[in-house]
């Protein structure tokens, strides 16, 4: 028993006075390339990374669900056969999954359940697909129901959207789903067919700079670049009718619609032609074992998620800044919707520290010389960026538990 499921059940044990049965896994994720490809049917190339939600449950008789997550809240409670309600809480994430199965007509009973997450929370590394991919195991594993997990992963994204209310591509479902050890997961997003690519540098591997700017999920920002790739393939159709989405579109098919759209509007197209061609460049960079090519493709993808699809902010910017100034970083990219979260950087072996020293200077708030200044200054400082090595790893897992009490 590692370390981690023994102090699940021993919190188990202190939340319930009761033995579980069931011990689930499901990482969190970080998109390497193909950003906001996701909903023009194009492609993404994510990663499952070793960090992780952790849930354990019994079934319990009768229609009583008992929730806990560690540093959330208090015991949630609800009854499973009722018409489930959204609370604006993170069992929200759990009810939705419980009201999709019970749409499916799976069959469900009571159960208590506890859950706790090293996944850093709304940061962009898809806490939110960890929680709905855990219950989901859970539930299934728990009243023996046999789930495909592609089709999970579709019961736990409608979960997302119908429940929680977030217009969720389905990459984070099938990443914490469907990665496999060493491996990215090449999504074609039209079909949901996928691929593993195996990530095998040499002497490079991933890092995650989480920059703890709140990426306030900008709804109105990301509705707008909905509506506005919509716009660019209404005007490529009008002329070229095999184009049923971006995806099918090329760069020469904006030289068509020049004068008829906004400039915006081009440079929006732009963006995501360019990525979904960057994305099936990354993966015969991985294939080849190419570091330099794979990192220079994540440098072109913030460029152009940066000037052309305008999803960045200064903090990303600037972290990726320092990553082309930091000798032995060979790319970087704001990675996730934007506005904020994460940026992830592919970083020589041996060069780790020197990155993560050269984000925590650039960051560090200027020293004064006035201590009592300094001690004021930084309790009203933003938090400093987080920078730490990622490895693809397998995604969720399920153990049956046998603990004799
Ligand atoms: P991200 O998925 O990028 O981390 P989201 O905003 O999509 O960010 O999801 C974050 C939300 O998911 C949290 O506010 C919380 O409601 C819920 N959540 C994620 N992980 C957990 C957890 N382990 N326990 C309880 N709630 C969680
Ligand atoms: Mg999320």
């Amino acid at each position: 028993m590692d370390n981690n499921q023994y102090l699940m059940i021993s919190a188990y044990g202190s939340y319930f006075a009761e033995i579980p049965h069931y011990f689930v896994t499901a990482p969190g994720r970080v998109n390497l390339i193909g950003e906001h490809t996701d909903y023009n049917d194009g492609f993404v190339l994510p990663i499952a990374i070793d960090r992780r939600t952790y849930a354990t449950a019994r079934p319990m008789y009768g229609d009583l669900v008992k929730a806990k997550s560690v540093g959330f809240d208090d015991m949630e409670e609800f009854n499973i056969r009722e018409d489930l309600k959204k609370r604006d809480r993170w069992v929200d994430y759990l009810m939705g999954v419980v009201d999709e199965m019970k749409k499916d007509s799976y069959n469900l009973n009571g159960f208590w359940a506890l859950f706790r997450s090293d996944v850093p929370i709304g940061s962009g590394l898809s806490s939110s697909a960890a929680l709905e991919v855990a219950s989901g195991l859970l539930i299934a594993s728990l009243f023996e129901h046999d789930i495909d997990r592609l089709e999970l992963a579709k019961i736990a994204r409608r979960a997302e959207q119908n429940f929680v209310g977030v217009n969720c591509g389905i990459m984070d479902q099938m990443a914490t789903l469907l990665c496999a050890e060493d491996n990215a997961l090449f999504i074609d997003c039209r079909d949901q067919s996928y691929k593993q690519v195996p990530v095998a540098f040499e002497d490079a591997g991933f890092m995650v700079v989480d920059t703890k700017v709140k990426r306030e999920l900008d709804n109105s920002a990301y509705n707008e670049r909905r509506s506005q790739c919509e716009a660019a393939v209404a005007a490529i159709a009008g002329k070229k009718k095999s184009v049923a989405a971006l995806r099918d579109a090329d760069i020469k098919d904006l030289e068509g619609i020049a004068g008829d759209v906004d400039e915006v509007i081009i440079k929006r197209a732009r963006h995501i032609i360019s990525e979904n061609d960057r994305v099936l460049k990354a993966v015969k960079m991985l294939e080849a074992k190419d570091a330099g090519g794979f990192g220079s493709l994540m440098y072109e993808s913030h460029e152009s998620l940066q000037h052309d699809y305008q999803v960045s902010c200064d903090e990303l910017d600037r972290v990726v800044e320092i990553a082309r100034k930091t000798d032995g970083v060979l790319g970087a990219r704001m990675t996730g919707a934007g506005f904020g979260g994460c940026a992830v950087a592919l970083v020589k072996k041996g060069r780790e520290q020197a990155f993560a020293d050269a984000v925590g200077a650039a960051f560090a708030p200027p020293e004064s010389e006035d201590t009592e200044t300094d001690k004021k200054n930084e309790q009203d400082q933003p938090p400093l960026p987080e920078v730490f090595s990622v490895k693809p790893v397998e995604g969720a897992s399920v153990q049956k538990l046998d603990i004799k009490s």
